[in-house]
């Protein structure tokens, strides 16, 4: 049941039977040269869908509008990128709970489509906690290892967000245009190995910098994007949002101490 679509009258019957809402985080930011800015909404948008249909019959959950913009600044180095920033998004996120909270939500899932956005999902989930409530957040990317162990816990604009825009709509992937991995160097014996980590002598150090500075064709990760089909996209797409309706209805029935 999507809030849009209902009227205050069912958003109050709903808020009499029911603790719970769920809403979806994205961003607007480069996913290299092959993938569309907004994929970190489309694929929520997606998700939204196939959970609802997995929990058609077995149980009632209203489902709050998508927020698309969150924690991107990192990515501004790539024209097109939007973000509300850390504060921002902290901010936006504390006053839609807090009304939702005010109307008796006590059980929130955050569908996240975006890494940069988990930290401050994580301080509105503890502030959540404080109050009485409980948060759940959910890094679609992050489960997907874990679900199916031939399917690698993506990076950025990889093998696993590409198969996954690849199963929505491959109108939206360019992998003609789709570069080669390559990571600067802080200096010759610094090379960047990982999401802002740089190797000294063996040993990694947080150095983090514009993602363009590290990354100059904005994808990253073990998972190189040729991999993706949209058979995989549809099949992991597919399990996630399964796995994670099953979740829900678990989570559900936690007693909030
Ligand atoms: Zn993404």
């Amino acid at each position: 049941m999507r809030l849009e679509q209902i009227t205050w009258v069912q958003a109050e019957a709903y808020f009499k039977k029911n603790d719970m809402v769920m809403i979806s985080v994205g961003s607007v930011e480069n996913h290299g040269q092959h993938l569309a800015m907004g994929t970190d909404n489309i694929v929520p948008a997606r998700l939204t869908d196939l959970i609802e249909e997995n929990l058609q019959g077995k149980m009632e959950l209203l489902i709050a509008p998508h927020i698309p913009y969150g924690v991107a600044d990192y990515h501004r180095g790539f024209p097109g990128t939007m973000s509300l920033g850390t504060d921002l998004l902290k901010k936006v996120m504390n006053k839609l709970c807090e009304d939702l909270f005010a109307y008796g939500v006590r059980k929130f899932i955050f569908l996240n489509g975006h890494a940069g956005n988990t930290s401050v999902l994580t301080e509105v989930a503890v502030d959540l906690d404080t109050k009485g409530a409980l948060a759940a957040i959910v890094d679609w990317w992050d489960c997907v290892g874990d679900i199916n162990e031939k399917w690698p816990n993506g990076g950025h604009a990889s093998g696993v967000e590409t198969a996954a825009v690849m199963g929505i709509n491959p109108n939206w992937v360019h992998m003609e245009s789709c570069q080669p991995l390559i990571r600067h160097k802080l200096a010759e014996n610094m090379p960047y190995v990982g999401m802002n980590k740089i190797e000294y002598k063996g040993v990694k150090f947080l150095v983090p910098r514009n993602y363009r500075k590290m990354v100059p064709n904005g994808w990253s990760g073990n998972d190189h994007p040729h991999t993706a089909t949209a058979e995989w996209g549809k099949e992991m797409l597919a399990a996630v949002a399964s796995h994670v309706a099953d979740f829900i209805m678990a989570f559900h029935k936690v007693e909030i101490e």
